[in-house]
């Protein structure tokens, strides 16, 4: 899937809508979900332009990769999760239920998550 810079995420690294900003490093932006499911809901992501962690993966640099998991961990950390828990979502593509095309990352605490998915009907 190519990227499109249309997406909601490309806009808030261009600056042209607001975010509510956890942390910023030289590769990865770190801010809160305008919609949170728990008291914690991050959303992390790569400055670079991926869709998907398949395509991050495969074309991100080790420093970007680096960059982003390290954040990652950081925003457990700062936002008092990591010793209570959380919970790391990343949706890719249509079975996925990915709404924004854009690699990133949830990281959902402060309370319990609930069990990982609901069986199938
Ligand atoms: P996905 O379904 O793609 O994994 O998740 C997209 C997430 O982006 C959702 O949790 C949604 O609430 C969040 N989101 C959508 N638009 C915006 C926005 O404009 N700002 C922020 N901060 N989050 C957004």
């Amino acid at each position: 899937m190519a990227y499109d810079d249309s997406n909601i995420f490309a806009k808030i690294l261009r600056g042209e809508i607001p975010n509510d900003m956890v942390m910023e490093t030289e590769h990865t932006l770190a801010f809160n979900d305008i919609a949170p499911q728990r008291p914690v809901h991050v959303l992390v992501i790569p400055k670079g332009a991926y869709v998907s962690s398949d395509d991050f993966s495969a074309r991100a640099s080790d420093a970007e990769i680096a960059d982003f998991f390290r954040t990652v961990g950081e925003v457990a950390r700062q936002r008092g999760v990591a010793e209570s828990g959380y919970r790391l979502i990343s949706n890719a593509g249509e079975d996925g239920h990915q709404e924004v095309p854009h690699f990133h990352m949830h990281v959902i605490g402060g309370a319990p998550a609930g069990p990982m998915l609901k069986k199938q009907d």
